[in-house]
């Protein structure tokens, strides 16, 4: 599961451990509940199968995760991947859409009920599914005071969802067709049931900082400025600090106790560095760099990176601090004005063999760059890319790149291929 995790997921090591942990020990209560079926329903046990008795009747239950990372991180990431790897149902409900009974909007049962669709409505299945439900955060106190026209409280969507979580058996309602005149309901026993959780948490950091200054009254500066002044980057500071997060803190900051309580195991997503943002462009299975390679190649143009200009646009995405998701944002600038030319070029006989970005094109930190480069000479890009895919090695690639070519030429040898 692990080995899946990192084709599409950079880094978060430990989030991958946990999740790959939680996902197998789910797998396991699901083998051990139906293996005891079986033997129950066997129709002589042996003597062996009456000694295991005893361990038998040792019910497992399931231990619930709470992902907390800055945005663009990875925990959606890590959810939707999860989803393509088990083959349990699995869904993906986002907390903020979650009212309490009674008012308007959708009651947490929407959430089995997504589930129960996802496994074709086949209960069993859908009571051994995994629900992700994403930005929990929002439904704290605090989010509350500070979403003044809400009239629902986020304290009230919390307590709806503890009994779920915990486990057990709910009345779904069953919209499905109008069918059942009298609205039928399908029970869904959500006891194996695996619930993810996951959310920003911002600020949080400050609570534990000011938890952790506590203890060290008489130490001088507050352990947040201490790691600044260690040279850490603010993100660091955060990922660093949210690592030690313990329950007390997600009080302070809102949720219930109770709800918390159903969460034993909480993990902390660190935010992405320079090197990761470079990987998150090109390593991953469906990474933004293959995915922009394959959108040119349908117009029969290639799309070339050089390695300064992924590492260029990775400390732009770092200053923006949305983590990965200022990636897209930022390759989609340089990218735009060779996506307007190309289609045209065809209807007027230009033939464009390829587009480069090169640092120049990304600009500095705070000025944007001139764009794409588009090549319009047929074929000069070809024999180069040739020389530069034998050598896989990067090492091997920057001597060649060394070789001091002309500028168009020494673009090529660069360029790096995805
Ligand atoms: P969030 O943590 O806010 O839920 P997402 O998981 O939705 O962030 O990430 C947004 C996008 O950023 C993803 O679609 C993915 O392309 C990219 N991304 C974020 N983190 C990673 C990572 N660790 N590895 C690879 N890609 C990532």
């Amino acid at each position: 599961m692990r080995a899946r995790l990192d084709e599409f997921v950079i880094g978060q090591e430990r989030a991958k451990k946990v999740l790959a942990v939680a996902v197998y020990n789910h797998y396991k209560r699901i083998y051990h509940a139906s293996s005891c079926k079986d033997a129950r329903s066997g129709v002589a046990p042996n003597k062996s199968e009456i000694e295991n008795d005893d361990s038998d009747s040792v019910e497992l239950e399931k231990s619930n995760v709470l992902l907390m990372g800055p945005t663009g991180s990875g925990k959606t990431l890590l959810a939707k991947t999860l989803a393509r790897v088990v083959n349990v149902p699995f869904v993906i409900a986002d907390a903020t859409t979650l009212t309490q009974a009674g008012y308007v909007g959708e009651d947490v049962e929407s959430i089995l009920y997504k589930l129960l669709m996802v496994a074709d409505f086949n209960v069993e299945a859908a009571q051994q599914g995994i629900v992700y439900i994403d930005e929990v955060d929002k439904i704290t106190k605090k989010a509350e005071s500070l979403n003044i026209g809400r009239d629902v409280s986020g304290e009230g969507v919390q307590q709806a969802l503890l009994k779920m979580l915990e486990g057990t058996i709910v009345n779904v309602p069953d919209n499905r067709a109008r069918k059942h005149p009298r609205g039928d309901s399908i029970q869904i026993d959500t006891k194996g049931i695996l619930f993810i959780c996951g959310g920003a948490f911002v600020d949080l950091e400050k609570t534990i900082s000011e938890r952790r200054q506590d203890s060290s009254i008489g130490f001088g500066a507050p352990v947040c400025t201490n790691m600044r002044l260690g040279g850490l980057t603010d993100a660091l500071v955060t990922s660093s600090l949210l690592e030690s997060v313990e329950s007390g803190d997600l009080v302070a900051y809102g949720l219930i106790p109770e709800f918390i309580g159903r969460f034993p195991v909480l993990v902390s997503l660190t935010a992405l560095n320079e090197d990761q943002l470079v990987q998150v462009l090109i390593e991953p299975k469906n990474s933004l760099g293959k995915q922009y390679k394959k959108m040119f190649r349908m117009n029969n143009v290639k799309l070339h990176f050089t390695e300064d200009a992924l590492r260029l646009i990775a400390k732009k995405a770092m200053a923006k601090n949305t983590g990965a998701r200022g990636l897209r944002a930022i390759l989609e600038n340089i990218l735009t004005e060779a996506m307007f030319q190309i289609p045209d070029a065809k209807s007027e006989n230009v033939s464009i063999d390829a587009v480069v970005v090169d640092e120049e094109s990304v600009g500095s930190l705070d000025t944007p760059g001139c764009g794409a480069k588009i090549l319009q000479k047929d074929g000069v890009l070809d024999p180069l890319l040739y020389q530069t895919k034998s050598t896989t090695d990067p090492v091997e690639r920057s001597k060649e790149a060394e070789g001091g070519l002309e500028t168009e030429l020494e673009i090529s040898s660069k360029a790096m291929s995805l």
